[in-house]
C-alpha cells in the first residue's frame, strides 16, 4: 500500500497510480510469476508463436466474461486496446458487407485514451482540442452524470431512459446505416470523477443499439478488473457489450498490459472474409506482460479479492460520506467497491465550481501528498468550465484501517486546500 520516494517519505497509495495498482507494490506472487515467465522466454512475435501465458491469459479473462465475450486480443495499454476495438468494429462492418458504417457515438466528458482514434471518441474538450482537425468524425452524446443532469422531475430511471432516447435521436440524425458504435465507459472514470450508471441506462443502450445495428463498445480500462466490485463493470449492469477493452488493473502496473474482449461472431466475420484482423503491434500478447496479468488475476481469485472490494467498498463508501459529507465543498460523492469520487464545489446549493484559476485538483493533490498520501486529481469538464475532482482507487489489499486512514487524511486535505483556495 506504501511507496517511498528518494528522500525516505511514506506515501499511502489511495488511487493505484491512476487506478492500476490493485495490489498494491511489490506483491511476491506477480514478480515471482514475471520471473519465471523471464527465465523461460521473455519475448516472441505473435507472427510465429502464440505462448503459453498468453493463452493462459486469454482463459482466464474469457472464464470470468459476461457470456458471449469469448474472443481476446492482449495489447500493451488501455489507448492500444480502444484503438483496436474501434479498428475491430469498422472492420467487422466491412466483412459484413456494410462499408458504409464509418461513424462512432461516444459521450461527453468521457476519457478513451491518448492515441487519435481514441481522442476521437473521446469527450474531454481540452485534450481533444489541439488535435481536433486531424480526429475523424464522431457525436457526442450526455454522459450518465446524474449529480449535475438529472431533472428534479425525473427518476434515476426516468433520465436513464432519456439518455437513451438522446442517443437514439444522435443514431438517427446520423442515419443509422452510417453508425459503427457507440463507445462508452461503464463507470466513468478520467474525467468527471467517477460517474456510476443509473439502474437501466446500459439496458436501454444496449436496446437501442441493437435496433439499429449498432455495435455496443464498454471501455473498462479504469472500472474493470474487479475496480467495482466484479470482475467486469458491466456485470453490474446486465449488459454484454459486442467488444469491451480493459487495461490498467489487469496487469496491476507490473507490466504494461491491456486486452479486448470481443463476440465471437465479431471474430468470425473476419475470419470468414479477409481472414485476419489488419491490425497489430510488435508487442501484442507480451509473454511476461500476460504471466504478470495472469498471477494478479489468479491473487485476486485465490484471495477472494473481489468479494471483499464488495463489502469493504460499501464501507469505505460509509467512511468518506462520514468524513466528507458535511464539507461545505463536497458536492458530491459517488463511486463502487474500490473506486470512488469526491466532487469538490465553491457552494454546495448551486453546485457552483470553483474558479478553474484555482486548479484546486491539483492543490488537493499537493496537500495530500505533503501529509503522506497519493489521491488522483481531475480537472474535469461541468458544464463547459472545468471542475475538480478527486479519485479514489486504492489497491484491493487495503485493510478497512487503511480505508479509514485514507478518508481521515484526505478529509485533512480537501479542509487545507479549499481553505486555501478561500
Ligand atoms: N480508457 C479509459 C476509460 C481510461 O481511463 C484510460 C486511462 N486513463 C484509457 C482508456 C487509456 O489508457 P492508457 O493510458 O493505458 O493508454
Amino acid at each position: 500500500m506504501w511507496v517511498h520516494d528518494a528522500q525516505g517519505r511514506a506515501y499511502l497509495d489511495a488511487c493505484g497510480g491512476a487506478a492500476v495498482s490493485a495490489l498494491g507494490h511489490g506483491h511476491p506472487d506477480v514478480l515471482a510469476a514475471m520471473h519465471a515467465q523471464i527465465d523461460r522466454l521473455a519475448y516472441a512475435h505473435t507472427s510465429f508463436f502464440t505462448s503459453e501465458a498468453a493463452e493462459a491469459l486469454a482463459d482466464e479473462l474469457v472464464r470470468g466474461a459476461p457470456a458471449g465475450l469469448e474472443q481476446v486480443y492482449l495489447v500493451s495499454g488501455g489507448s492500444e486496446a480502444v484503438e483496436a476495438a474501434l479498428k475491430m468494429a469498422r472492420q467487422y462492418f466491412v466483412e459484413v458487407g456494410q462499408p458504409q458504417r464509418t461513424h462512432f457515438i461516444a459521450r461527453r466528458q468521457s476519457y478513451h485514451g491518448n492515441t487519435l482514434g481514441a481522442l476521437a471518441v473521446g469527450g474531454n474538450a481540452w485534450r481533444r482540442e489541439p488535435f481536433a482537425p486531424l480526429l475523424a468524425p464522431a457525436t457526442h452524446v450526455a454522459p450518465c452524470y446524474p449529480y449535475r443532469e438529472q431533472r428534479a422531475d425525473e427518476t434515476p430511471v426516468q433520465y436513464g431512459q432519456r439518455l437513451a432516447r438522446e442517443l437514439e435521436e444522435a443514431i438517427l440524425a446520423q442515419g443509422p446505416e452510417r453508425v459503427i458504435a457507440f463507445v462508452a465507459e461503464t463507470v466513468g472514470g478520467a474525467t468527471a470523477g467517477v460517474l456510476t450508471p443509473v439502474p437501466g441506462y446500459f439496458q436501454a443502450v444496449r436496446e437501442v443499439c441493437d435496433r439499429h445495428g449498432v455495435l455496443l463498445i464498454l471501455d473498462e480500462v479504469m472500472c474493470g478488473m474487479g475496480r467495482t466490485g466484479t470482475l467486469y463493470a458491466c456485470e453490474q449492469e446486465g449488459v454484454v457489450p459486442d467488444l469491451l477493452t480493459i487495461a490498467k488493473g489487469l496487469g496491476g502496473g507490473y507490466q504494461p498490459v491491456g486486452a479486448v474482449l470481443a463476440q465471437r461472431r465479431i471474430v468470425e466475420a473476419m475470419s470468414r472474409g479477409s481472414g485476419f484482423f489488419q491490425h497489430g503491434h510488435t508487442y501484442l500478447g507480451h509473454p511476461v506482460a500476460c504471466a504478470a496479468a495472469l498471477a494478479v488475476q489468479q491473487v485476486i481469485r485465490r484471495d477472494g479479492l473481489l468479494a471483499k472490494v464488495r463489502d469493504d467498498g460499501a464501507h469505505f463508501g460509509r467512511l468518506l460520506e462520514q468524513a466528507l459529507g458535511a464539507h461545505p465543498h463536497v458536492g458530491d460523492i459517488r463511486g463502487r467497491g474500490f473506486f470512488w469520487g469526491v466532487e469538490l464545489v465553491a457552494e454546495r446549493a448551486g453546485k457552483t465550481p470553483f474558479d478553474p484559476a484555482r486548479q484546486l485538483h491539483a492543490q488537493v493533490k499537493k496537500v495530500a501528498m505533503a501529509r503522506g498520501l497519493m489521491v488522483y486529481p481531475m480537472g474535469g469538464t461541468v458544464d463547459g468550465r472545468q471542475g475538480d475532482h478527486v479519485l479514489l482507487a486504492p489497491p484491493f489489499i487495503a485493510t478497512r484501517a487503511d480505508l479509514e486512514r485514507i478518508a481521515g487524511l484526505l478529509a485533512e486535505a480537501i479542509a487545507a486546500a479549499t481553505q486555501a483556495a478561500g
